[in-house]
Parts: C-alpha cells; sequence; structure tokens
C-alpha cells in the first residue's frame, strides 16, 4: 500500500491549459473519489498518476517516491478503465493471469493468485469463458481481477461503472467498496456521478475546470458545503438557492427574496444589505400549516414512494421540499414551508463562497 500526492500539478495539451495546480495528499489505505462534472479533469489528473500523460509542471509522488518520469509498469499501480478492455482472444483466467505471465511470475504463484481473485469476485464459474459470453457486471469484476492479482499499491478507476444498468451499478459499488474493505488497497476512483461518490469515498475531492473546489468527507461536503459550486452539484434533488439581500428582522438578520422573508439562525456574521444566495435542502424545507413559514405555490407532487417531492413557487423560484408524510396536495395550492434553521446555507452573491 502507499500513500498519493500531487503537488502543484499542472497539465497542459498544446496552449490548453486543463488542470490549473492540484495539491493533493491521498493517505495510504484509504478510498479517493475524484468528482466533477464531465471535461473537468478528473481523467487527466488521474492517468497523470498513472504515468499514462505528463505532468507539465509540478510533482507526482507515490509512497513517497516522485515518479514524474517512472514509467506506468514500474509505478505498482493498476488502472480500470470504463470500457475494461479485456483481451478478446483470452478467457477469463487467461485475461486474469496475463500481466503475471509478462513479469514472468512462476505457475504455481499465477495460479494461486487467479483462484484468490476469483474467489473473491465470484468469477470461479466462468474461467473458461471468453469477454463475449461474459454479462457487463462479469466483465467488469474480470478488469478488476486482472488488477487485483498484481496486488498493486494503489488502484486507479476510472469511471468503472458508467457502462452498467442503473441496478447493476449499484450492485457493483457495494462490491468495489467490500474489496477495498477487504484489501485495504489505495484507491484513486472517478466519476461524474455524486451518488457514487458519497456511497464509496473516504474522501471526496470536488474538481471544476481543472482546480480543486473542496475536499472533504461525503457527510462533509454535503452538510458544509464551501461555495456554491458544491452546493448544487452535491444532492439530488438540488439544494434550492434563492438570490437576496440580508435584511434586518425581528431577530437580527433575515434575507429578503422577491416578496418572502426568508429567516436566518441568530448570529450570522453579515452585516446588512449584503447581496447572497441563501441555501436550503428540499429535506430541511418541512411543510406547515398556511399562514405559517414561507408561502409557496405548489406546482408538481411527485410521490416517491418513501418520499414526496413536492416543487412549488416561493420568492419567483422554483423551489423543492421533500416530506415523508403523506399530505394531500393540489396544484396551484398555497403551502407554508418552514426552513430548518440550523440548516440553512448562506453564500456570498459575488464569490460564491459560504458565509454560514
Ligand atoms: P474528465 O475526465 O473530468 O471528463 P478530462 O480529464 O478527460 O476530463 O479532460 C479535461 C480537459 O482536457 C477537457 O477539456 C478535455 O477536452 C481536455 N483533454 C483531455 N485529453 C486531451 C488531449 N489528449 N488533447 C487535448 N485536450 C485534451
Ligand atoms: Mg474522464
Amino acid at each position: 500500500m502507499a500513500s498519493v500526492s500531487a503537488k502543484k500539478v499542472f497539465k497542459s495539451y498544446g496552449d490548453v491549459a486543463v488542470v490549473h495546480g492540484i495539491d493533493l495528499d491521498i493517505e495510504d489505505g484509504s478510498f479517493v473519489v475524484l468528482l466533477g462534472p464531465s471535461g473537468c479533469g478528473k481523467s487527466t489528473l488521474l492517468r497523470m498518476i498513472a504515468g499514462l500523460e505528463t505532468v507539465t509542471k509540478g510533482d507526482i509522488e507515490i509512497a513517497g517516491r516522485r515518479v514524474n518520469d517512472v514509467h506506468p509498469k514500474d509505478r505498482n499501480i493498476a488502472m480500470v478503465f470504463q470500457n475494461y478492455a479485456l483481451y478478446a482472444h483470452m478467457n477469463v483466467a487467461d485475461n486474469m493471469s496475463f500481466s503475471l505471465k509478462l513479469a514472468k511470475r512462476p505457475k504455481p504463484e499465477i495460479d494461486e493468485k487467479v483462484t484468490w481473485a476469483a474467489k473473491i469476485l465470484n468469477l470461479e464459474p466462468y474461467l473458461k469463458r471468453f469477454p463475449r459470453e461474459l454479462s457487463g457486471g462479469q466483465r467488469q469484476r474480470v478488469a478488476m481481477g486482472r488488477a487485483i492479482v498484481r496486488d498493486p499499491a494503489v488502484f486507479l478507476f476510472d469511471e468503472p461503472l458508467s457502462n452498467l444498468d442503473a441496478k447493476l451499478r449499484v450492485q457493483m459499488r457495494t462490491e468495489i467498496k467490500e474489496l477495498h474493505e477487504r484489501l485495504r488497497t489505495t484507491t484513486v476512483y472517478v466519476t461524474h456521478d455524486q451518488i457514487e461518490a458519497m456511497t464509496m469515498a473516504d474522501k471526496i475531492v470536488i474538481l471544476r475546470d481543472g482546480r480543486i473546489e473542496q475536499i472533504g468527507s461525503p457527510l462533509e461536503v454535503y452538510d458544509r458545503p464551501a461555495n456554491l459550486f458544491v452546493a448544487a452539484f452535491i444532492g439530488s434533488p438540488a439544494m434550492n438557492l434563492l438570490k437576496g439581500e440580508t435584511v434586518a428582522a425581528k431577530d437580527g438578520l433575515g434575507v429578503k427574496s422577491g416578496d418572502a422573508l426568508l429567516p436566518l439562525p441568530k448570529g450570522v456574521k453579515a452585516e446588512a444589505g449584503r447581496k447572497v444566495i441563501y441555501g436550503v435542502r428540499p429535506e430541511h424545507l418541512d411543510p406547515v400549516a398556511q399562514g405559517d413559514g414561507l408561502a409557496a405555490k405548489v406546482s408538481v407532487i411527485e410521490p416517491t414512494g418513501p418520499e414526496i417531492h413536492i416543487y412549488a413557487e416561493l420568492a419567483g423560484e422554483e423551489i423543492c421540499a421533500i416530506t415523508d408524510e403523506r399530505l394531500q396536495l393540489k396544484r396551484d395550492e398555497i403551502i407554508g414551508l418552514k426552513p430548518k434553521l440550523d440548516r440553512i446555507h448562506l453564500f456570498d452573491a459575488e464569490s460564491g463562497n459560504a458565509i454560514l
């Protein structure tokens, strides 16, 4: 096992700069997810760690050793890709043992490793099958098997579940996490799927346009997003974000947004008259009796089973509230919504940084 670090890492393709000075320390044995929208530089960063892309400026270290000039095969890493990249003409056992054969490992060792990996990944019945005779999930497991037989210091995953259907994705998520619990190999996992990141990571690194926006545990980035980008990116349905201005209210400050006065908890450190964005997650807006709370006009009601998602107009914006109460609501009905004061977010409108 090994730690992985990026020290002020930059990457340009010709004149186009795509990674702008990333500093990142990945602890030995941890599971770190690089999360961000398509094109933000996740794969580029991962490929620099793997040695599949050169580093324009800065250093990549694995186990404390600078590896900028070390060949990928000498970095003691194994990478799993979205498209599996299995050898079509080799059966499962041969796919898994290929790298060990290349490395001229003794046959008994190869057999032992392949048997071990097949057992962990539930591939024992399929060792003689060819990739075309396997389901998507089984192929993905073979790709993982190929990585684990090498017993690398670091696993690198680039959107490994993107080609699977929704149900299998959920199942493989758990399998990869279990594999990590078992092997404790340092893992860097790239995805644009925030649910995947939330459920699998010890630590999430949120990237945007080649820069880090926030690093934290899943619940840290969910409960305390550092800025508007993270607030809007993490969570589904997304956090409600309402433009407004701080005003003096009965007990301290409130936020005036359209015709609504949005409540803030006591002791917010901001002056009146500041342009802000008020953030409240759907699950922190409680439906209450009309006249109590903020008046909102119901537009769409979506029962999901465990909950009801209520879309409504508040201060001229469409917002979402979630409840597990079985409310009988009608379109155009006016309801009251009460924000949970201890779960309110407040961002500076100009910088986007969190104030609260
Ligand atoms: P992500 O994996 O987050 O979707 P990438 O790391 O693949 O993003 O890409 C980051 C940016 O770098 C994108 O704007 C992409 O177009 C650009 N890029 C990636 N690879 C190359 C390349 N080989 N040549 C030029 N531009 C590239
Ligand atoms: Mg990518």
